[in-house]
């Protein structure tokens, strides 16, 4: 049992309330933590010394040299603690060995990326009148709240922490409930690092105190939110007191499109791994599939054939394909959503069920799920389910493809299969959507913009952009000749 705590001015601390949640593994229900859960005042005191330590500019003026020292430090002992960190995830998660060690080490290189950047050039000059020489510099916007959701645990907390803190802000992270194992290992990290006292700070509790608290405080400069849809809406309304600046990346119900020329067995290999990868608790999943006649029927039978031996079970055992769901309330969620399928008159095509047997009754698992014969206002296709459950429809041509593609209030990802490029690169332009594959699903790089069109979002991660949701742009402004104006007259 891990006895977690939270960091803040380089001390580890808990709550003085004494109150705690329980941490499990969602692959046996085994309790493996307990996780402090601060105030509303503990939350606010730690915000005070991220602002202190703002105002102090002992993080904020350091050079972005030594700045990307910290972070290239970091990325080693990411590396360093690499098995440790797979085993804490998988067990909190329930993931597989094989997903969260790719997690690990784009974690690490996420690290090294920003460490990089932030020593490269970022300014511009202005061509303007007057003997005036305009340019811009870029600063750290000042504090920033990172509040992440426990689907992607280490990696969301690391998409965030890298940026905010190569931009030279001061940070108050909150990791979700459910999963706040690997967060204090980052944060261990972290502190070997001598990294000045106050710059990085980690909260635990309630999204609705905690989280809340960090949305709405005056102390804080901007909020990064990754996390559900409705969440996020709140969170917007709560951080207009101050008018910080917000970024979400919300939900998603992606549309993956598969023509008729598409390679077969590639397509269906990456549909599998578009909705079952993580076992479907991914923002960006494939969730819908839309096939076009000529080969539906066959595309049908190949998946199914395909999704049966998915090998499905506890993360950390060799040959598990497919791990747990993260949570009991999870479970519950799909399970449910799988009975509203079958009420809305779809076909239920393969799974359904919670998987009970050879050693999984413990645990939260369920078996790849598919529907078809859906049509788009089943609440199956415009709902986030978050699970392993695939709906599959048809379409007759690249109008109808498009149209059904667009047809939910999301817009994360999508993906388009076919072997006549024009044509997929013609549709892929129409999906209203962030983050777009051809030819594949889910790659995902820490170089690229990451976020969603319409409600899955605003603002985007990672990449260049992903730092300059952590930046404040200035002007200024130079006279080269001294002289008075002149606009009044003496
Ligand atoms: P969630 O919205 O319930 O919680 C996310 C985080 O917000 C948690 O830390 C939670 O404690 C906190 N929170 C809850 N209520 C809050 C409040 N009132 N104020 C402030 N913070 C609050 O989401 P979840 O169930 O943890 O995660 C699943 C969701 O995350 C899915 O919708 C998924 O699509 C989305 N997601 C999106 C991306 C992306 O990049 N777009 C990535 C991963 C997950």
């Amino acid at each position: 049992m891990i006895n977690l705590k939270m960091y803040s001015n380089g001390e580890w601390k808990t709550s003085a309330n004494d109150d705690f949640n329980e941490v499990i593994n969602p692959a046996t229900q085994e309790v493996i933590a307990k996780a402090p859960r601060a105030t509303k005042e503990e939350t606010d005191e730690i915000i005070q010394i991220a602002k202190d330590t703002f105002e102090s500019g002992e993080w904020a003026d350091t050079p972005a040299r030594e700045r990307a020292r910290f972070l290239f430090q970091i990325a080693d002992k990411i590396e360093e603690r690499q098995d440790e960190l797979v085993e804490l995830e998988v067990i909190n998660n329930g993931k597989t060995k094989s997903e969260v060690a790719f997690d690990v080490a784009d974690a690490a290189f996420c690290f090294r990326y920003y460490a990089g950047l932030i020593t490269t050039p970022d300014g511009q000059t202005y061509h303007v009148p007057d003997a005036m020489q305009s340019m811009t510099v870029k600063e750290p916007i000042g504090v920033t709240g990172l509040i992440v959701p426990w689907n992607l645990p280490f990696l969301m907390s690391v998409w965030k922490i890298a940026p905010a803190l190569a931009a030279g802000n001061s940070i108050v992270f909150k990791p979700a409930e459910l999963t706040p194992v690997t967060a204090m290992t980052l944060f261990e990290i972290m502190d070997e690092t001598g990294i000045p006292k106050g710059a990085v700070n980690m909260v635990m509790g309630k999204g609705s105190v905690v989280g809340q608290t960090i949305a709405e405080s005056h102390q804080v400069d901007a909020v990064s939110f990754t996390g559900s849809t409705d969440v996020g809406r709140g969170i917007m309304q709560a951080a207009t007191g101050n008018l910080k600046k917000v970024s979400l990346e919300l939900g998603g119900k992606s549309p993956n499109i598969i023509f008729d020329d598409a390679e077969f067995e590639t397509a269906v290999d990456y549909a599998l791994f578009g909705i079952f990868f993580g076992s479907g608790q991914n923002c960006s999943a494939g969730s819908r599939i839309l096939v076009q006649e000529g080969i539906y029927n066959q595309f049908v039978e190949r998946f199914i054939e395909r999704a049966k031996k998915i090998k499905v079970g506890p993360g950390m055992d060799e040959g598990v394909e497919m791990g747990a769901i993260a949570s009991h309330a999870q479970l519950k969620t799909i399970l449910n959503y799988i009975d509203v399928g079958k009420q809305e008159g779809a076909t239920l095509a393969l799974g359904g069920n919670q998987l009970k047997e050879n050693g999984l009754e413990k645990g939260f698992f369920v078996e790849p799920t598919v529907f078809t014969d859906v049509s788009s206002d089943m609440r199956i296709v415009q709902e986030e389910i978050f699970g392993p459950v695939v709906t599959i429809q048809t379409f007759k041509d690249e109008k109808e493809a498009i149209d059904l593609a667009n047809d939910t209030e999301f817009g994360l990802a999508g993906a388009v299969f076919s072997q006549d490029g024009a044509k997929a690169m013609r549709v892929i332009k129409k999906v209203r959507a962030g983050i777009t594959w051809i030819n594949t699903y889910h790659p995902t790089y820490v170089e690229a913009p990451w976020g969603g069109y319409k409600q899955s979002g605003i603002g985007r991660g990672l990449g260049t952009f992903g730092l300059e949701e952590f930046q404040e742009v200035k002007q200024i402004n130079i006279n080269q000749e001294m002289e008075p104006s002149g606009w009044f007259s003496e």
